[in-house]
């Protein structure tokens, strides 16, 4: 956390579930923000929200929250950003920034080169690497985002201003700040982040939809369920990301499928020092280059 903490004005928080509620809990930690206002769909997440003291106000039109916003937040599930971004675009103040929490930049920048044209010297795309396989308003919390990576995928088009000011707030969060070009950091978490997730839902539905489903539940050691906690993941977000980042998402599949192949190669040719080999290479990558870097 910096010294010298941003002062947001009005902060409108579209989207109030775990990472929305957690940033808005975070710079109402640290006095960073004046008032928070949440959009969300439902009146009980508002209700809740405000309970909290998450947020001062509540308000279910995105279009009627963002009048005269100082800094605009999307939290929402990706496939709902075109449209929101439609729903904000007549009311967006001319000097509020805008920014976003999405997993996947290269599909939120075109959705706002679409909408928001008007605006693009101040989105500032972002994604904090941080989160739970909860979700919802009542699972976030205030130290969520400290000692994590936040993604920013500055425009050609931002401001440095607008750059600044969107890091400053997230630094006030605890987090640490990089600036990534959006390709790439949609091929890198397809591989680190969007193909374990479809791996973990894999392997549940694979024992869950085995005829020896009880059983293979009763028996299931602690590594499985070290391995698939991240199937309790929302399955909403989790349509959206694999929709929303097709090419790359396909693509570490491809490269897992082949690995997977190599397995199958070996135990069908009985091949024990291969698989030897292949374990303890793996091994010694995950010891080594994972030691110390391992955030939950
Ligand atoms: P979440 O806990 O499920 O919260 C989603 C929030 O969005 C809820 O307040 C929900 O309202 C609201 N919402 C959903 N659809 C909406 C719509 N069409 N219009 C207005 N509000 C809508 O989700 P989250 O985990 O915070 O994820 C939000 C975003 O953060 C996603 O884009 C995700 O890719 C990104 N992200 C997630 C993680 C993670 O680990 N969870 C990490 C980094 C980034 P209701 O409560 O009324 O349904």
């Amino acid at each position: 956390m910096t010294d010298l903490q941003p002062s947001i004005e009005r902060l409108v928080l579209i989207g109030i579930g775990l990472i929305g509620g957690s940033l808005a809990r975070a710079l109402k930690r640290v006095k960073a923000v004046d008032q928070v206002i949440g959009v969300a769909r439902s009146r009980t997440s508002g209700d809740l929200a405000l309970d909290l003291g998450v947020i001062d106000s509540f308000q279910s039109d995105a279009g009627e929250a963002v009048r005269g916003a100082s800094v605009v937040v999307v939290a929402t599930p990706l496939r709902s950003f075109p449209g929101l971004f439609q729903a904000i675009a007549e009311n967006l103040p001319g000097d509020a920034l805008i920014t976003d929490v999405g997993s996947v930049k290269q599909y939120v920048i075109d959705a706002a080169r679409r909408h928001l044209p008007g605006h693009l010297d101040r989105f500032v795309p972002g994604h904090p690497i941080a989160g739970t396989e909860r979700s919802g308003i009542g699972a976030s919390f205030a130290e969520l985002f400290e000692q994590r990576h936040v993604v920013l995928t500055p425009l050609p088009e931002n401001s440095d201003a607008a750059v600044r000011a969107i890091s400053d707030m997230w630094n006030a969060t605890g987090a640490d700040v990089i600036n990534m070009d959006p390709a790439y950091h949609d091929q890198i978490l397809a591989a680190t982040s969007h193909l374990p997730h479809v791996i973990a839902y894999s392997l549940v539905r694979c024992l869950a939809e085995h005829p020896q489903r009880d059983a293979m539940f009763e028996f299931a050691a602690g590594g499985f369920y070290d391995f698939t906690r991240i199937a309790s993941s929302d399955p909403v977000m989790w349509r959206d990301i694999c929709m929303t980042n097709r090419e790359p998402i396909l693509a570490a599949i491809d490269e897992f499928k082949s690995r997977l192949d190599d397995i199958i190669g070996a135990v069908k040719e009985d091949d024990g020092e291969l698989l030897r080999q292949y374990f303890t290479d793996a091994k010694r990558a995950r010891d080594s280059g994972l030691d110390g870097k391992k955030k939950k």
